[in-house]
């Protein structure tokens, strides 16, 4: 693989190839919300660090270097995390495994690369690393990865060559679904996990192995589309026990909820199947619009409203089931004309 085989990320990809066309830097910080793929072009990085015939495009993909690094046995590879339930790297680890590793000769290609997940370094972890990564002895290249910069002290910041990755267009993440083969095909639930993902790919792709993610989205949208026929007992009792039982899910429901809605409001203005975020449930949605007479986009609109205040209520610390009784009957009262 090499840098133009990675999905997106444009303008990284032009600093690396034109980084790699001369003298490649030899510390560098790839940040980026958790999920945004900081691993991988971590790992292409240092494939193409370590590869005897990288050019502008990164690793050649067929060299000594790049089989062992393929076959995860590079003995100039070393990656540094946390322990499972460890919320930190331990210090002994970066002493034995780096600091008295780094003068030690790469046995295969002309430089070692170590990469290290910098949300899980201490302070005085971050202290140890100064030193190295200020002045990195010829043939060794640091490679750190970090969700949040400000963790990091400035010392850290000021001695690295950040490469900050942005969020994805959903076309991109689609294309990273769909390459990871986790929908079978499956082009309406990958349009739905990418657009829901919100340009983050690791976000994406575990939507498409949640069945519980599934199972709510069903959920959500079949409350909507039996809202009009349902009494008002029903929903201070099914409906208010579900959302109490999976209050855990609550930013996952409301967006969900917003979704159908605003598929609902999409169709109602205009029949064709236009950006809904259902796609695939599109006659479902115009068979509610038809069955629900003199429902309008005022009442829809105003359904969308009883959504976000409860949004609004719950950081307010509002009880959570008053809050939820309250959005659910303001849509019933909305949707059943
Ligand atoms: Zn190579």
């Amino acid at each position: 693989m090499a840098f133009r085989d990675l999905v997106g990320q444009k303008e990284i990809k032009g600093r690396l190839n034109s980084m790699f066309e001369g003298e490649a830097a030899q510390s560098f910080l790839i940040t980026g919300a958790p999920g945004i793929g900081k691993h991988t072009f971590g790992r292409e990085l240092a494939k193409a660090l370590m590869c005897d015939s990288s050019n502008g495009d990164g690793a050649c993909g067929k060299c000594p270097s790049c089989t062992y690094f393929e076959a995860g046995t590079h003995p100039d590879y070393k990656t540094f995390e946390a322990a499972k339930g460890k919320k930190t790297i331990k210090i002994e680890d970066l002493r034995n495994g780096l600091i008295s590793d780094i003068a030690v000769n790469p046995q295969i290609s002309s430089r070692k690369v170590y990469l290290i997940d910098a949300d899980k370094l201490a302070d005085v972890s971050q202290n140890l690393l100064l030193k190295s990564l200020e002045e990195p002895p010829r043939g060794v290249a640091f490679i750190l990865l970090c969700s949040d910069q400000s963790k990091l002290l400035d010392t850290i910041l000021s001695r690295v060559t950040t490469l900050q990755l942005q969020p994805y267009s959903s076309d991109e993440v689609a294309e990273i679904l769909r390459a990871s083969g986790k929908c079978d095909g499956d082009e309406a639930k990958i349009r739905f996990c990418a657009d829901f993902s919100a340009g983050i790919p690791g976000k994406a792709l575990s939507l498409a192995d949640d069945e519980d993610f599934a199972s709510e989205r069903e959920q959500i949208f079949d409350f909507v589309m039996r809202c009009p026929k349902m009494s008002v007992t029903d929903i201070l009792t099914d409906e208010v026990e579900y959302w109490n039982n999976n209050s855990d899910k609550t930013d996952e429901l409301l967006q969900l909820m917003q979704w159908t809605l605003g598929d609902v409001a999409m169709l109602l203005a205009s029949p064709d199947k236009g950006q809904l975020k259902n796609a695939d449930k599109a006659d479902e949605i115009k068979r509610f619009i038809s069955d629900v007479r003199g429902l309008t986009l005022i009442n829809v609109s105003n359904a969308v409203n009883a959504v976000t205040d409860f949004a609004k209520g719950l950081k307010v610390n509002v009880s959570y089931d008053a809050a939820c009784c309250s959005m659910l009957l303001k849509i019933h009262k909305e949707l059943a004309r």
